[in-house]
């Protein structure tokens, strides 16, 4: 099925087929994050040379549009030159010093100005490692133990979120991960994304044992859903109701479908919001910030401790730096929002026209797609989704040379490069795809 589809490539593809035989010898699965390995669509994962504006090109030299774009983290494309230009002017002064520098300050306080809601920053050096850290502040913060997630989101991969978690699981078929204990996972309630009804009766019962609701505000991890009119301001009401944080979980969201990420957007106040991707500019970074009654709890200004050798490293924070910068040049987010618009209406009616039931959405410079014929508003629907067909029409834009998220399960990105003419080409693919498969 999913590995036979590949059998007819129109791309030669020895090179990576033999580099993935070489990484599977010396690293588990031959990749360094599940979802690269193409379980979800079968075939051979593309080893990637370099990468340009919209364009990856892998070591065959086969040259693709890319959507994936580092999982989000790109919004300018590849190689963007104010980026390399801040990554190498700051590597000729060295690559990290554990110790404070300006460009740490400068980062926290241009998140601090999209973001009202965050008054103080803490970074990290990912998401997994800004999410665990939030979610020990809320516990400290509250004294109490229970977080609510909901199914579908990822939170990265802290034993207590491995529950429910959506994408890399999700495409694995793994419902919880081995090793991860009771204990770890026993304190996480999962709920279905999109219900009120049921964080409301969650409350009632549990209330007092609840530190925090985390949520992704718009989740990118099921594939794109986007949150139902009222869940967010419900959830911002029963959390305060209650004495429980709520939490955003920004780290795809954040700087990407507004400036102010998905606060911004639906004018939410969350108590604490976890960031990383489009902040570090494609380079390895997290952040967590909040309250700045909550933020002083966090060592060394408070009591609770967290730390990291290359937290607020001074390579991430220039590409970081660079990166905002230039989102913040006028229609920046306007040229975002309407490539994803353009492909994400361009494929309904492609597949309007093929005959085939899709559900696809777009918000800010996130879009996405699900072969579905009823509506996706949670992870049991997400889950209804065609997976066989997705992995068809994934292989037959492959051979388009354009480059989807090897996976239902995720959602798709645009950057600044991504201009009129590269979408024209990608639903070009897309038609004769949709013939294909
Ligand atoms: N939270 C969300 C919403 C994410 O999308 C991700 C990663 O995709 C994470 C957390 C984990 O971030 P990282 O992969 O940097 O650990």
């Amino acid at each position: 099925m999913a590995g036979s589809i590949e059998a007819t490539p129109t791309r030669t593809t020895q090179r990576s087929a033999a580099l993935f035989a070489e990484a599977q010898r010396v690293i588990p699965g031959g990749v360094n994050s599940p979802v690269r390995a193409f379980h979800g669509v079968g075939g051979t994962p593309r080893f990637i040379a370099r990468g340009y504006g919209a364009y990856i090109v892998d070591v065959d030299n086969n040259e693709y549009l890319d959507y994936v774009l580092s999982w989000g983290a790109l919004p300018l494309g590849h190689a963007h030159p104010a980026v390399v230009e801040a990554i190498t002017k700051q590597a000729e002064r060295g690559t990290s010093y554990g110790a404070p520098t300006e460009l740490e300050t400068e980062l926290a306080a241009l998140i601090t100005e999209v973001m009202p809601a965050v008054a103080m920053v803490r970074f990290v050096s990912s998401g997994t490692e800004a999410v665990m850290s939030a979610l020990r502040l809320a516990r400290a913060a509250t004294e109490r133990s229970v977080i609510v997630k909901f199914e579908g989101c990822y939170h990265g991969h802290a034993d207590s979120m491995l529950v429910s978690a959506g994408s890399g699981v999700a495409t694995l078929g793994l419902p919880d991960s081995p090793g991860v204990t009771h204990g770890a996972a026993s304190d996480t309630v999962t709920l279905p994304f999109n219900s009120l009804s049921a964080v409301e009766r969650v409350f009632s019962d549990r209330g007092g044992e609840i530190a925090a609701v985390i949520v992704e505000p718009i989740a990118g991890n099921m594939g794109l859903v986007l949150p139902a009119h009222g869940f967010l301001a419900g959830l911002r009401r029963l959390t305060s109701a209650n004495g429980a944080l709520l939490i955003f979980d920004e780290v795809m969201t954040g700087a990407r479908v507004a400036r102010g990420g998905a606060q911004e957007l639906y004018g939410i106040a969350p108590d604490l919001t976890t960031l990383g991707k489009v902040i570090g500019g494609g380079l390895p970074v997290g952040a967590y910030g909040g309250r700045a009654d909550l933020m002083r709890l966090v060592a060394p200004a408070g009591p609770v401790y967290q730390a990291g050798t290359l937290s607020g490293n001074p390579l991430a924070m220039a590409a970081g730096l660079a990166t905002m910068r230039e989102l913040a040049k006028p229609g920046a987010y306007e040229a975002l929002r309407v490539a994803s618009r353009a492909l994400a209406d361009g494929i309904a009616d492609c597949a309007r026209r093929a005959g085939v039931a899709i559900q696809a959405g777009a918000v800010g410079g996130m879009w996405g797609f699900f072969f579905n014929d009823g509506p996706v508003i949670d992870y049991t629907s997400a889950k209804r989704s065609d997976t066989a067909r997705f992995a068809r029409f994934f292989h037959a834009c492959l051979n388009g040379d354009v480059y989807l998220a090897p996976s239902q399960f995720e959602a798709c990105f645009v950057s600044l490069a991504h201009d009129a003419d590269a979408v024209a080409r990608t639903l070009e693919v897309f038609r004769r795809a949709f013939e294909q498969s």
